[in-house]
């Protein structure tokens, strides 16, 4: 498969964060010709994450299905900033749910700089300030290089182009799901080092969360994600300067806080696309890209990577002629589907929480058993019941309301 002189690469992949990195560098490892196209000039900046990474002994539950979870979850030692050991939920009335969950609380800078450079060294062609313009379904790829439009092609591409992905805007359902997400590192804050915190309350987060993730050194990352349907229309960044000012637990631990950086991006929260490789078999969509986040949660660096070795597989055994890309679909589904259509169910059930604003009830009858589940992916049978009769209620005021207007 390797070397080319000029002539075209075997894969071209669109995108150079953790999902892209990984996938190139496993097809570049097993003697692929691959060419990467990043639109920035050094990955992972701004940072656009709360940078937490399940710690390795957390992955046999999260994704009890995938062997190497662990290994490819290990962040390099250079990119950890805190380790933290607890996950606390809190509602606006200060009512908290405590979980033991061991993160690593990386830097994402360094860490999308240490995923790309381990790309390069296995071979993967990286060129920065490229940005992809477009995409036809024949695989033709018109990319913008030193100011000039140039066209190449590749028999298989892959998109790892993050949330707006070119790539997917074909194969998303319209009405997809994003959560839109305001993020800042602040310094000179009053945290707890060993517990990551979210909180709830449509006030500061509606339909989201809010979050503090400690960084050690009195830094952390705080941020909070809306959902248009919830809101109630105010602007992202007013929602993150009420939750820092305002609110009344979190504001006194960032009293004195300094933002040092802030930005925002989309999180896809309707789980993985009904299909990510084309019709043509020519193209596939790999994290953000394909809606591999967990979505009651919004995290995705895992599926990433995960989604990343699963897709390198698939493109290996199709170049040596073994098996075809769309057995793509079977293998991620095979591995993570079960976590992330639970993912996708819990998402579901605490929207309907919040339709009934019976999150605090919720809270107050402590539900801490259930929290330990909900953090970890596993949705139990009694929350599934619940779950089907907030589901009828919601149908049936529906029913009456149709019914007392057509009357
Ligand atoms: C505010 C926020 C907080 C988050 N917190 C967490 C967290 O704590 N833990 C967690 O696991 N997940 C978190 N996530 C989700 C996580 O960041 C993503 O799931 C993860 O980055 C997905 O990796 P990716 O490689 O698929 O996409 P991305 O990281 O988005 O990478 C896509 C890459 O493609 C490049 N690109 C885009 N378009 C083009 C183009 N046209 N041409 C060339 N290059 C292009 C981009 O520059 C980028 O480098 C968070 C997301 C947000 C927005």
């Amino acid at each position: 498969m390797r070397k080319r002189c000029g002539r075209m690469p075997d894969v071209i992949v669109i995108g150079g964060g953790p999902a892209g990195a990984t996938i190139s560098r496993i097809l570049a490892e097993n003697d692929v010709d691959v060419l990467l196209f990043e639109k920035k000039k050094i990955v992972g900046l701004p940072v656009r994450c709360g940078e937490l990474l399940p710690h390795p002994s957390e992955m046999r539950r999260l994704l009890p299905k995938v062997k190497d979870a662990e290994k490819l979850i290990e962040p390099p030692k250079n990119t950890i900033s805190n380790v933290t050991d607890y996950a606390e939920l809190i509602d606006p009335m200060g009512n908290k749910l405590k979980a033991r969950f061991k993160s690593n609380i990386i830097f994402r800078d360094k860490y999308d700089q240490a995923l790309i450079k381990r790309a390069m060294d296995a071979g993967v062609i990286v060129k920065f300030s490229c940005p992809v313009i477009s995409v036809s379904v024949n695989g033709n790829i018109r990319v913008k290089d030193m100011g000039t439009i140039k066209q190449v092609k590749a028999p298989v591409i892959v998109g790892a182009d993050g949330p707006r992905s070119l790539l997917a805007a074909g194969l998303r359902n319209r009405n997809y799901e994003f959560t839109a997400c305001f993020v800042s590192i602040m310094d000179n804050v009053s945290v707890d080092e060993t517990a990551v915190q979210m909180y709830y309350g449509k006030e500061y987060s509606p339909g989201a969360y809010a979050w503090i993730i400690p960084k050690g050194n009195r830094m952390a990352n705080v941020g909070l994600g809306i959902r248009k349907r919830f809101s109630s229309g105010a602007k992202l960044r007013d929602y993150f300067q009420k939750f820092v000012e305002e609110h009344p637990i979190a504001s006194k631990k960032l009293d004195g806080g300094h933002i040092i950086n802030s930005s925002s991006k989309l999180v896809p929260i309707d789980g993985p696309f009904s299909e990510v490789v084309t019709k043509r078999e020519n193209m596939l969509c790999i994290g953000d890209a394909g809606g591999f986040v967990m979505p009651h949660i919004g995290a995705g660096i895992p599926n990433a990577l995960l989604t990343g070795r699963i897709g390198a597989e698939a493109i290996l055994s199709y170049l040596r002629g073994e098996g075809k890309i769309s057995d793509f679909e079977r293998m991620w589904r095979k591995e993570i589907g079960t976590s992330l259509k639970n993912s996708l169910r819990i998402r579901k059930f605490t929207d309907s929480l919040f339709l009934n604003e019976l999150i605090s009830s919720f809270f107050q009858r402590r539900r801490q058993q259930y929290f330990d589940h909900l953090i970890r992916c596993e949705f139990p049978l009694s929350l599934r019941l619940f779950n089907f009769y907030l589901n009828l209620r919601n149908k049936g005021k529906k029913f009456v309301q149709k019914c007392i207007k057509t009357k």
